[in-house]
């Protein structure tokens, strides 16, 4: 049997494969090899409309998307191979106030990015294209940088630059099998029986990922659907240039090619398509023409642009497109197979990401780690199980019908739903709750009195649940509360070198006495964070780490490869799943706990920041004394079995001390009022403690240093020159504002950053956000004493900083 090695293999030359397969030659990386098993383009990627819009749904991204619009430039000066782009300006339609509100909060992400984003006038856009329907139109958002290529031409750009670097392309290599050895890749074999050892390889497979995946016991939640456009004959009296219009509401979007139009959408009812099926692997596959389910985009099509009533229909254009559980592609290296990268499920815009896609996924794969905060796409934010297909064929069509759906604020998915239930679901539903699932944990989002306050009515506006939230605030600050905390993140660190390996990879110390539980950050070599995460030593060689639900995979893999390239003695043990966690919160919490257990709950018998084994009701649990919503309490880990009989007794004594139950928006108000940071929102792998404010949570002295401490001793020098601060926002005329992430903030009229998260605040009554600010060269002190706003949806709003936290800025009621 034939056999090869290569450093890097590429599995998909498509636009994305090729993409990477460019940019690694670009950092010089040797013996790469693309295979694929047809020829190139012929998967997905010839399809594509060739929109490219750089505009996308987080700063990181938007970034990543600029860079096509520079790359498919200068990739025709360097290759000699036309990209066919050219930008075209785009308009993004709204038919009704509530989704201008929305593409006004969109265009700040343009101000925030530098491109040219502006909301303009009906009047405009007739001004823009004259032929096309404006009478129905609240406003429109112009974006300059908007524009299109063409998909097979920007592939064989990348194909002639990637030869020229010396990656080998071969086509007609089908890849049937990938092997792996101790949790990291050996082997990729081919159909013609030949293997490529490789350490590192990457699924660049579009709609076939999941297959490649499944062939290493890789879980990729991604599922094809039939995704169509028409092109139309030749038209006259086409505008010149003609804009990309995406008729948000009409579910549309229309682009003009060669004197033609354009005209494709996004259903709500997209059909899954089997890429395993009888065609699956056939090159250049054109999937049959189905009229019925274009019908709403031609009816929508003739009220947005008339004169497609009269252009004939030139082609009819059916081709499989992969998305995704959130509407968001795959990225990285997977958390459970060491050198297995993803690039895939790129819903509907995997053209215009590949150059941005090639270049981090080219740095990740040669360094080893993503060159900037990708956790967005970071395919380790989804659990397995968001690849079990039934699972795929119920929230794909969602996604789908997403992209172009109104992105209401805190809106839920509705379909796979019930997923994830902790052991104490039905006791909450119960009590009231209203559930949201992000990362499929249903949570209670807030507790409702009435049928009426179940409903979850969107809005950009005062929010719906606003009563219900004040009201869970008032008993967390006036009595006691409970919260449902199951989804967190449990890890057990244990064994001779449990210790060694925490102290190297915390920037705290966390070598302290048994009982102890200790707020740290993990670092990046950067000084960045990785992991903002609570760890109790619970023996003299066991500790238990506590994160976010989110970070589950992450944080795992994160410590087993430090464990492997430390090689050290340790045992890391998910029990994510094994616990339910409740948080009993508010000052009664002490009486409370009291009432149903034999320990001693007194400041000097519990302190805050310990932890102990207690009795509740008849079971025995773990109780940590922190509080994420700032108030006397504790968190109880409950085996899952003894979940409900602790909840019972809680409830049962609660009467007394004017128990309620809280919900995840409550919490998320009162952690703003305390000015405690989420990792994922306010801080992650680009913020360093100092500039997130955590610097009370370094150990400099710490014997033996710790991951990033080098970096960060190095900022530390030079002084930080952006810093994460959280402001009180005042009312507008119309009341307090929504604020939410990435609005604009100004100092004396000057952009100088953006909002991280933010809440409207029930115990203070303010409204508040955590925002990164950039100090330029004036000293914090100074530059935090001058005039701030908050641009929220086109208005703008007197901001203050606050040097402490809104709520408790002591902190006396947490440690009372
Ligand atoms: C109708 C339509 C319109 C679109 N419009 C746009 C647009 O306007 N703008 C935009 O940015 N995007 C658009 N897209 C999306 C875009 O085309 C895709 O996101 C992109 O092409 C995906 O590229 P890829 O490289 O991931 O996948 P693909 O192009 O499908 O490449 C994957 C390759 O992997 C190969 N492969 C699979 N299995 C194996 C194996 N076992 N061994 C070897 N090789 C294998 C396949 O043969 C294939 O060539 C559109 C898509 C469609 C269908």
């Amino acid at each position: 049997m034939a056999s090869e090695t290569a450093s890097i293999v590429i599995i998909g030359g498509g636009a994305i494969g090729l993409g990477v397969a460019y940019h690694l030659a670009k950092r010089g990386a040797e013996d790469v090899v693309l295979l694929e098993r047809n020829q190139l383009t012929s998967g997905t990627s010839w399809h594509a409309a060739g929109i490219v819009g750089p505009l996308r749904s987080s700063i990181n991204l938007t970034r990543l998307a600029i860079y096509a619009t520079e790359l498919f430039q200068s990739l025709e000066e360097e290759t000699g191979q036309s990209t066919g782009y050219r930008q075209t300006g785009g308009l993004w339609l709204a038919q009704s106030q509530a989704r201008l509100t929305e593409l006004k909060r969109i265009a700040a992400m343009g101000e925030l990015t530098g491109l040219d984003a502006r909301i303009v006038s009906p009047g405009h856009v007739h001004d823009l294209i004259p032929h096309m329907r404006t009478d129905d139109l609240a406003g429109a958002l112009w974006v300059s940088e908007d524009g299109q290529a063409n998909p097979v031409d920007v592939c064989m750009a990348y194909a002639k630059g990637a030869r020229a670097g010396g990656v080998k392309i071969r086509e007609g290599v089908d890849v049937i099998g990938i092997a792996t050895d101790w949790g990291a890749i050996r082997t990729v074999r081919t159909r013609d029986g030949e293997n490529i050892r490789c350490n590192k390889l990457i699924v660049c497979g579009g709609a076939w990922s999941r297959h490649l995946g499944t062939m290493a016991g890789i879980p990729i939640p991604l599922q094809a659907v039939e995704h169509m456009y028409i092109v139309t004959e030749s038209m006259s009296d086409l505008a010149s240039p003609f804009p990309v219009v995406r008729d948000l509401d009409g579910r549309i979007y229309l682009k003009e090619d060669a004197g033609k139009l354009v005209l494709g959408g996004f259903e709500p009812d997209a059909k899954v398509w089997d890429p395993l099926g009888p065609e699956g692997d056939r090159p250049f596959l054109e999937l049959p023409e189905d009229w019925e389910q274009f019908e709403p985009f031609m009816m929508a099509g003739l009220n947005r642009y008339p004169g497609l009533e009269t252009a004939g229909v030139q082609h009819f254009m059916n081709g499989p497109e992969s998305f995704t559980p959130d509407t968001r592609q795959l990225m990285g290296e997977s958390p459970r197979i060491k050198g297995f990268f993803v690039a895939a499920g790129f819903n509907s815009i995997g053209l215009m990401s590949s150059a941005g896609v090639g270049k981090v996924m080219a740095d990740w794969l040669i360094d080893g780690a993503a060159p900037m905060d990708l956790w967005d796409v970071d395919i380790a934010r989804f659990e397995p199980v968001s690849a079990a297909p039934r699972f795929l064929a119920a929230r794909i069509p969602e996604a789908v019908s997403d992209q172009f759906a109104m992105h209401w604020p805190f809106k839920q998915k509705t379909t796979g739903r019930g997923l994830r239930r902790s052991p104490l679901h039905c006791s909450f539903e119960a009590a009231g709750a209203v559930f949201g699932a992000p990362t499929e944990w249903e949570r209670p989002l807030w507790f409702a009195t009435d049928q009426d306050e179940r409903t979850f009515d969107y809005s950009y506006g005062a929010q719906c649940w606003w009563g219900a939230a004040a009201r869970e605030a008032e008993a967390t600050r006036n009595r006691v509360a409970l919260y449902e905390l199951t989804p967190f993140t449990k890890i057990d660190v244990s064994g001779p070198d449990a210790c060694r390996i925490l102290q190297h990879l915390c920037a705290n110390t966390i070598d302290v006495e048994e009982g102890r539980a200790v707020y740290t950050q993990m670092l990046n070599a950067r000084g960045g964070i990785e992991a903002d995460v609570t760890v109790t030593r619970t023996g003299e060689t066991a500790f238990r780490i506590v994160s976010g639900a989110a970070t589950r995979w992450k944080d795992v893999a994160w410590l087993k490869r430090w464990r492997d390239t430390l090689e050290l003695k340790v045992e890391i043990v998910d029990a994510s799943s094994s616990e339910a966690v409740v948080g009993v919160m508010g000052p009664r919490s002490r009486d409370l706990l009291s009432a149903v257990s034999g320990a001693n709950f007194s400041n000097g018998a519990f302190p805050f920041s310990t932890a102990q084994a207690i009795d509740i009701g008849m079971a025995i649990v773990r109780a940590t004394r922190v509080s994420f919503v700032g108030e006397l309490g504790w968190e109880l880990y409950v085996p899952n079995e003894f979940a409900e009989h602790v909840h019972e007794a809680l409830v049962g004594a609660g009467v007394d001390f004017g128990i309620a139950h809280a919900g995840h928006f409550c919490l998320d108000a009162c952690r703003i009022e305390k000015g405690f940071r989420h990792w994922g929102h306010d801080i992650g792998p680009d913020d360093t403690p100092l500039e997130a404010g955590l610097g009370f949570a370094v150990a400099w002295d710490k014997p033996g240093g710790f991951l990033g401490r080098d970096a960060l001793l190095r900022q530390r020098e030079r002084g930080v020159v952006r810093k994460l601060v959280l402001f009180k926002v005042d009312d507008g005329d119309g009341g307090p504002p929504l604020l939410l992430h990435d609005e604009p903030v100004y100092r004396s009229g000057k952009l100088v950053g953006q909002t991280t998260s933010g809440a409207r605040g029930f115990r203070t009554g303010d409204n508040l956000c955590l925002a990164t600010v950039a100090l330029a060269d004036i000293p914090a002190q100074e530059f935090l004493a001058g005039d701030f706003e908050v641009s929220v949806a086109g208005g703008t709003y007197r901001a203050t900083p606050l040097k402490k936290p809104a709520y408790d800025p002591s902190g006396a009621r947490m440690r009372g």
